[in-house]
């Protein structure tokens, strides 16, 4: 099957962008394979007019909407593999078929990388959390800051607007004065001892135990994950990355235009500053950017 455009990846930024192709009257597939990065948590928050609606409800939502649209189809599956076509680009699923397109846009998102430590997976996305705006909001009691990453030091500045906060540096943060006296002054408490684990009835946090064996307690525990590209389908295309503070991300224009002509790329795959919010945002944007491109060319 050939389409004007194909978007892969059918959550935030993805569902974004083609619906600006449909109400275009363009003929838009959406490819999605169902693991959107918040599916650890029950709720989402701060995404404006649907804060604390499960983030699927959200989506889904959106894929309701979007189908009401005769020139769009969502097919659910992984794109594997990515290639130039002389009409364009030709993608292929993880069934065996192929499907093939003028433009692409990528909008695959980003897997993240937790530090290993017992007990945080199975309380990511509802005790431990990396964004205060987020999740900051509902959670109760005191709270920490896994220095795992020197990203956990803005974090730790962050977030004692949420409630009283230590920051752990884990043996990884070297704090300079000048840092300190900043944690200081937002009243953060620095504790050097490394937490071995975290405590409680899964997902619910009741605290932290130190490698000498002390107990914290806390009710929730930010963590800055490092992230990773989760698809390859960039690189496969030749797009150009660039390395931001936790993870490298797709290089892309205001409009998502990559370096790769005919690709777009929008939400967390190219930009440090994640949320739904800006997901969706910037798959409005690469949605019309590649909508212009039809006619326009490159000079869109
Ligand atoms: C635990 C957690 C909680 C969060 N809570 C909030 C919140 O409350 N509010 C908020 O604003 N933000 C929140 N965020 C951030 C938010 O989830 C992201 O900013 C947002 O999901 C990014 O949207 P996206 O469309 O770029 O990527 P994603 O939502 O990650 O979606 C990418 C989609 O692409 C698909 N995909 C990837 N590769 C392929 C492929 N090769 N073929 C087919 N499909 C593919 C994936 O399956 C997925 O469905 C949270 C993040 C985390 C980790």
């Amino acid at each position: 099957m050939s389409y004007e455009v194909i978007v892969v990846g059918g959550s935030f930024a993805g569902l974004a962008a083609a619906l600006q192709l449909a109400r275009a009257r363009r003929r838009v597939l959406v490819i999605d394979a169902g693991v959107p990065r918040n599916r650890f948590a029950r709720h989402a928050h701060g995404f404006l007019g649907h804060d604390g609606k499960p983030p699927s409800q959200i989506t889904g939502e959106s894929v309701q909407q979007l189908l009401r649209y005769p020139t769009a189809e969502l097919r659910q599956g992984l794109a594997v593999s990515a290639q130039r076509d002389p009409d364009g680009f030709r993608l292929t699923l993880d069934d065996g078929t192929a499907v093939t397109a003028q433009r692409l846009l990528l909008a695959t998102g980003v897997r993240d990388e937790l530090p290993p430590l017992r007990g945080l997976q199975e309380r990511w996305g509802e005790t431990v959390i990396h964004c205060p705006y987020c999740h900051g909001y509902e959670i109760d009691g005191a709270l920490g800051v896994l220095g795992w990453h020197p990203a956990a030091l803005h974090q730790a500045m962050l977030v004692p607007d949420w409630g009283p906060t230590t920051l752990f540096t884990q043996g990884v943060l070297e704090l300079d004065e000048t840092q300190r006296a900043d944690l200081a002054a937002r009243g953060v408490q620095i504790e050097r001892e490394p937490v071995l684990e975290l405590l409680g009835d899964a997902p619910q946090l009741e605290g932290v135990r130190l490698a000498d064996d002390r107990v914290v307690p806390l009710g929730g525990l930010f963590v800055a994950p490092k992230t990773h590209m989760a698809s390859p389908l960039a690189e496969q295309l030749g797009c150009a990355f660039e390395e931001a503070p936790l993870g490298t991300v797709i290089r892309a224009d205001d409009v998502g235009r990559t370096s790769v002509p005919g690709v777009f790329a929008a939400g967390d795959a190219t930009t440090l500053f994640t949320n739904a919010t800006r997901a969706a945002a910037s798959g409005v944007m690469a949605g019309v950017a590649a909508h212009r491109s039809l006619f326009m060319g490159e000079a869109a």
